[in-house]
């Protein structure tokens, strides 16, 4: 049997219309399940108790299992969920003052290979299906007993590797009988895939595309993000100034602050004179040490200086808090620790 949270609306009108029942039926269904929680279709008591018979055959409505909790003293919340085929994938909840944002895992394991990313240090095993990206928002809504506001697509996995699913993600946790969660409050990251990048501006649903940056020229960025050998940086950039032409939406560039590596001051400036004139905001991310690897943080006292030459270039940044360090659920350090399994 199918899982609900697998159906778009426009697939279950489609659904519904062929076996005889009224397509405005997809949305009573939708709100019963995403708005008012109600799992058993039987309750459903506002469809015909044919329709209601008929979905029971059809599907069953069932969220990611909660393998392990962890909570961090700023409010952090690390889920651990185990899928059917007992792979772990996390998924983090963030309390800010606008709201609760959830950064959503899009695959087992990531191929990008990132080489200062703990996400990668698992090989890609597959993707993510539909269900398995929207329950990851509704067992985090379930579980605390909270509406989530915001959503990014930055846990493990590159999204434009798992694109069609990750759409229609999209699709069912925006639409507005369901969990309305709005397209500018819906984020998703990329290492830079461009012919994806092209795709993604011309959707209907028109919501915010970060670039994982993290270096302003083809060397370094080739060294850091093998990716950048198959679409560099030159093509990445135009591909954003599209989107932007097409979409009317700010991009983001994350850059990670890596001592040594891109965090001096003259690298500020390369970094300034190459997105000037795009429409844009650098989230200055700093980095969470993996030990596998060699990078170390940038101290606090560069990291603001280096905010500060973007700022005085007319570069509009942010110095990203960091949330959740204690309970390995920062940016680049969700993956599965076997401890965690125990
Ligand atoms: N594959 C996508 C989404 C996952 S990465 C992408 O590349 O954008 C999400 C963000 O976390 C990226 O900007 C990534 O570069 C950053 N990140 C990865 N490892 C990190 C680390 N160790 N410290 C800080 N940020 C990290």
């Amino acid at each position: 049997m199918r899982n609900f949270y697998d159906v778009t609306i426009t697939e279950l009108q489609d659904i519904l219309v062929r076996s005889g029942q009224k397509a405005y039926n997809a949305d009573q269904i939708f709100k019963w399940v995403y708005e008012l929680k109600v799992f058993d279709f039987g309750q459903m008591t506002n469809i015909s108790k044919a329709l209601r018979e008929q979905l029971a055959e059809m599907f069953i409505i069932k969220e990611l299992e909660i393998h392990t909790v962890q909570e961090s003293s700023d409010g952090t919340v690390k889920y651990l969920f185990k899928l059917d085929d007992e792979s772990l994938i996390e998924t983090v909840l963030m309390r800010n003052d606008y709201g609760t944002s959830v950064c959503v895992t899009s695959q087992v394991g990531c191929n990008m290979g990132c080489s200062f990313c703990a996400s990668g240090l698992i090989k890609k095993a597959r993707d993510l299906s539909v269900y398995e990206l929207v329950s990851q928002i509704t067992s985090v809504e379930q579980h605390l007993s909270i509406r989530i506001t915001n959503v990014v697509v930055m846990g493990t996995g590159e999204p434009f590797d798992n694109y069609d699913n990750v759409m229609d993600f999209i699709r069912i946790i925006n639409y507005k009988q369901g969990l309305q969660i709005g397209s500018r409050h819906i984020t998703v990251s990329t290492c830079g895939i461009v012919p994806k990048i092209y795709q993604y501006a011309k959707e209907t649903i028109k919501t915010n595309l970060a670039i994982s940056l993290h270096a302003a020229n083809n060397e370094l960025r080739n060294q850091l993000m093998p990716i950048n050998k198959a679409y560099p940086i030159e093509a990445v950039l135009d591909a954003c100034k599209t989107y932007f032409d097409m979409t009317g939406r700010r991009i983001t560039f994350e850059y990670i602050l890596l001592k040594g590596v891109n965090d001096n001051l003259d690298q500020a400036d390369e970094l300034s004179d190459l997105i000037r004139g795009i429409n844009c905001y650098v989230n200055l991310i700093p980095y969470n040490p993996v030990l596998e690897f060699k990078y170390q943080k940038t101290d606090i006292s560069r990291a603001n200086e280096f905010h500060q030459r973007l700022l005085k270039r007319g570069i509009n940044a942010i110095l990203r808090r960091e949330q959740g360090s204690d309970i390995d659920a920062a940016c680049g350090q969700l993956r599965y620790k076997k401890e965690n399994a125990i």
